[in-house]
């Protein structure tokens, strides 16, 4: 998953502006299982993704762009297959739109930045939303908190 970091010149952690890429932009850049997930929205097979039970303290970036999606601190332990949330990082970090494929009324996720599709929310997760937002491991990028304030620090020496 390394090799996509930084690889395209709108990747950031830091810079909010949307990113506006065509999928044969997008498909230069991400490795094809990523691309898969991020642009004709699939899914992983469930309990596969390396994040499902995953509970080390930090932020769930967007590994198509680097958008902060989720933190630790919003993450449940869900039997459903998929690493779940309750909530987002922030409101804008996350975009909704309905699903009716499948035969299902479902509500589909999308990072808030590049469109990425994430997964979808459900209406049956734990308090204080009851709402679970079950999501592909494959298009998270994790930072353990620790990593990210060393990596802030180090910014501002060599700045
Ligand atoms: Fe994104």
């Amino acid at each position: 998953m390394d090799s996509i970091k930084n690889s395209h010149p709108a990747f950031s952690k830091s810079d909010t502006s949307k990113v506006n890429m065509s999928n044969e932009e997008w498909k230069k850049y991400l490795p094809e299982e990523v691309y898969n997930i991020a642009r004709n929205k699939g899914t992983e097979r469930a309990f596969t993704g390396k994040y499902y039970e995953h509970k080390e303290v930090g932020t769930y970036y967007c590994a198509a762009c680097g958008n902060p999606l989720f933190s630790s601190n919003g993450k449940f332990e869900s039997s459903c297959g998929w690493p779940s949330f309750f909530e987002p990082i922030s409101k804008g970090s996350i975009l909704y739109a309905p699903d009716n494929n499948y035969g299902m009324n479902r509500t589909e996720v999308m990072c808030g930045r590049c469109k990425a599709h994430l997964g979808h929310v459900f209406e049956d997760g734990p308090p204080p939303t009851g709402l679970r937002y079950c999501i592909n491991s494959v298009i998270l990028d994790f930072d353990k908190a620790k990593q990210a304030s060393d990596k802030y620090k180090d910014g501002k020496k060599t700045n």
